[in-house]
């Protein structure tokens, strides 16, 4: 059976960037609850990843699953173009609650990388109904991430995203340095200066400057200074640009706050959230904006902003994502996320001492060890199934994102294993 399915995954089946050609090996799973992932050979693994940021909840909760069940006997879906419902309202009610005051209007869309085109053309059409079509282009800062479609991958790293294979058919944005002042050190004005030269140079063309704010996740798992992001507001007003912060990995708690602005107190004119959204049960993202930028969009032509996906709004979706966040809410998340940044900055500390490390840094409930050369991912990913966890790292970075239900004890499993992985390398 187990290797029925291998065969004919190995034969016909696409993985998140792989090739179909001698593929690196994937592990077929039975079941998941809790942090614990359950191979079909009957293995069980602690899950140290979220699921890409997403479970904080663990699988299999009783609360989502309940919340998903209940929708279900009502409607799965219904289009979202001239109906509405409970779901998609609840939901839009509570994320406009949580995130910062000005932002009171919510496209609800399929996916982050959806929601990050949706920035990108409301950031446009804003630019567009106030007569100033010329500012059409991004900024954006090196080593972020925003996606995989040809807006969000215009604005990913030029040498780390995926720039040079489709070059051709990518917009030209303009790249600022990556921020480099720490998230705790003392803050370095200097750290913004290219940043505001590009700015002012550009500004008659730029629509907006998007970024990941605090923690840039797949681009390099880099935590800078929310200083960075408190200037680029003032600089963003002044030179009449919008700012766009893509909280789709860093919301929802992990950073330490609900929502990674709020480590700068900022607000940005457009936020893009997804991943962590239902709890990791379905895919769903969202992009809210201010007012001024909706109600421009709308009082000029063409009237209506131009994005309506097939799927906006599901009802499955948006009841588990409503659940999700009640239930974060309601269980001192603040406390977790903590817990697991203590645990993790005190076990992971001994790896920044190995010949083969780089870097060890830790914020919130995201553990990183930086290696100084690229691990073998296939080899080291078996030695963790071997040990029971499911760690995957990808390039130099073994990192570490669990479900906020952790318990001490598997997370001590989680931390133990990658130390041990790490210093058998140099
Ligand atoms: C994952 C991610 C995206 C893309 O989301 P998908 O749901 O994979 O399309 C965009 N931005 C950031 C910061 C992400 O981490």
């Amino acid at each position: 059976m187990q290797s029925a399915i291998l065969n004919y995954d190995r034969e016909h089946i696409w993985h998140p960037y792989t090739r179909v050609i001698d593929p690196l090996p994937v592990y077929p799973v039975e079941s998941a609850k809790g942090v614990r992932i359950r191979l079909k050979d009957g293995r069980e693994l602690i899950d140290g990843m979220s699921s890409w940021w997403a479970a904080i909840h663990g699988y299999n909760h009783p609360v989502l699953n309940q919340a998903l069940r209940d929708q279900a006997e009502k409607m799965a879906h219904v289009m979202f173009g001239g109906l509405t419902h409970e779901p998609a309202v609840a939901l839009s009610g509570k994320l406009i609650e949580l995130t910062p005051d000005r932002l009171q209007k919510i496209f609800l869309c399929d996916s982050g990388s959806v929601s990050v085109e949706v920035a990108i053309k409301m950031a446009l059409q804003f630019q567009h109904a106030r007569g100033l079509p010329e500012k059409h282009r991004l900024l954006t800062v090196r080593g972020g991430y925003h996606g995989d479609t040809f807006g969000a991958m215009s604005v990913c790293d030029p040498e780390t995203g995926m720039h040079t294979n489709f070059a051709g058919a990518l917009a030209k944005q303009l790249f600022a340095p990556r921020p480099e002042c720490r998230f705790s050190a003392p803050w370095q004005k200097q750290d913004i200066a290219e940043m505001a030269i590009l700015l002012e140079q550009h500004q008659q063309e730029l629509a907006a400057v998007i970024l990941e704010p605090v923690v840039q996740g797949a681009g390099g798992m880099w935590f800078y200074h929310p200083g960075y992001l408190r200037e680029l507001r003032v600089l963003c007003d002044h030179f009449d640009v919008l700012l766009i912060f893509d909280e789709i990995a860093t919301g929802f708690g992990r950073t330490g706050k609900l929502f990674a602005a709020e480590h700068a107190g900022v607000t940005p004119d457009i936020m893009c959230l997804g991943k962590a959204l239902t709890g990791g049960y379905l895919s769903l993202a969202a992009t809210l904006s201010t007012d001024e930028v909706a109600l421009t969009i709308s009082a000029a032509e063409p009237g209506v902003f131009m994005h309506g996906p097939t799927f906006m709004g599901n009802p499955l979706a948006c009841a588990v994502a409503a659940a999700s966040i009640d239930l974060l809410l309601a269980n001192n998340w603040q406390k977790r996320v903590k817990r697991i940044e203590e645990q993790l900055a005190r076990e992971l500390a001994p790896a920044a001492g190995l010949p083969a490390v780089e870097e060890v840094r830790v914020l919130g409930a995201i553990g990183v060890v930086e290696m100084k050369k690229p691990v073998d991912m296939a080899q080291m990913q078996r030695f963790f199934v071997e040990r029971g966890v499911w760690i995957r790292p990808f390039g130099r970075l073994v990192y570490l994102m669990p479900p906020y239900s952790i318990k001490q004890k598997e997370l001590g499993l989680l931390t133990s294993t990658l130390l041990e992985a790490v210093q058998t390398l140099n």
